[in-house]
């Protein structure tokens, strides 16, 4: 019976994506609802178009790269956190303390409303206790998941998780609008207190294992933009777990590169991290040794709305340093 629903529901979605996935391709720059608009959804900033000849499937022929599609699902208002909590990003362990995050967290009181990052179909909704849709059962307690049709992954099927409510507000079947109300934060599954573990899929809603990084799909704050990079050896494999310091004169922030390879790159970036939210300006890229000398710098400006990619390639002693998890 759950299955035979879950294959209803995601036939739903796939209709849905063919009936309006046209239009909405054209909406990636409409405004928010309800004044919730310190995003901008700015069309020359969210690029969102994809080459005309790109065949399904065909990744590499998607350009340009952007795809800032996504509003914030909590509502942009000062008393609320609607930017992506830095200490559990997606991809990070928190040094080991933690699974590998598949998704992003914002960290709001319990009961704070959570809306939709954009229109589609509610293909799940409720509690994960009978079907798997994370690591294990009841992992994300009373979960919605949204497909939405958007044309950025060249045919590919892009989807939203919103785990740990408190509650759901919405059906199986339904279709949504950009900010409708899904449901309110909670702690349900498992979660260390009331927050929204928000996640991006591609291709199927259930497997954890298709998740990509939120960041690269939300809409940037105004006038700000993102640094994101990428991190190898020599031979080109990716360094886990790395830290990476973006600075600028009255900044500081530190990342580490995926931790884990449960998580996945962006087909079009391949990045290994990112760093969102970004006033525009000035920034220095740095990669310190295990004695604190620079073993990578870089200055790189950030524009307005835009990504900008910093392509690191550490020396195999320095990137063997770096525990690999
Ligand atoms: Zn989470």
């Amino acid at each position: 019976m759950q299955s035979h629903c879950r294959r209803r529901a995601f036939l739903l979605a796939l209709a849905f994506v063919v009936l309006y996935g046209g239009v909405q391709a054209q909406e990636a720059s409409q405004s928010d609802n309800a004044g919730r608009s310190r995003a901008s959804a700015s069309a020359a900033a969210v690029a969102e178009t994809r080459s005309s000849t790109a065949a399904v499937g065909d990744l590499a022929s998607i350009k340009p790269v952007e795809h800032n599609v996504l509003h914030r699902p909590i509502e942009l208002s000062d008393g609320l956190t609607h930017w992506v909590d830095r200490s559990y990003p997606y991809g990070s362990t928190q040094q080991g303390a933690r699974p590998v995050h598949l998704g992003v967290e914002f960290v709001n009181p319990r009961g704070t409303p959570v809306y939709a990052a954009k229109s589609g179909v509610v293909v799940f909704a409720g509690a994960d206790d009978e079907i798997l849709v994370g690591p294990q059962l009841d992992y994300y307690g009373q979960v919605v998941i949204v497909a939405h049709p958007i044309e950025s992954l060249a045919g590919r099927q892009l989807f939203t998780v919103y785990g740990h409510l408190d509650e759901t507000s919405v059906a199986v079947g339904q279709a949504v609008e950009d900010l409708t109300l899904l449901g309110h934060i909670g702690s349900s599954g498992v979660a260390l207190g009331p927050h929204l573990h928000f996640e991006t899929r591609v291709d199927d809603p259930y497997d954890f294992r298709m998740t990509r990084n939120p960041e690269l799909w939300l809409q940037h704050y105004i006038d700000n933009g993102m640094i994101i990079g990428r991190i190898r050896d020599e031979e080109g494999a990716p360094v886990l777990g790395k830290r990476v310091s973006v600075r600028s004169n009255d900044f500081n922030r530190d990342v580490y590169s995926y931790e884990g390879r449960v998580v996945n790159s962006d087909p079009v970036w391949d990045e290994d991290f990112t760093v969102g939210d970004l006033p525009a300006g000035d920034y220095q890229v740095v990669v310190l040794d295990e004695v604190g000398k620079i073993a990578f710098a870089r200055e790189v400006a950030v524009e307005p709305y835009r990504t900008t990619f910093v392509d690191i390639v550490l020396a195999n002693a320095l990137a063997a340093a770096t525990p690999q998890r």
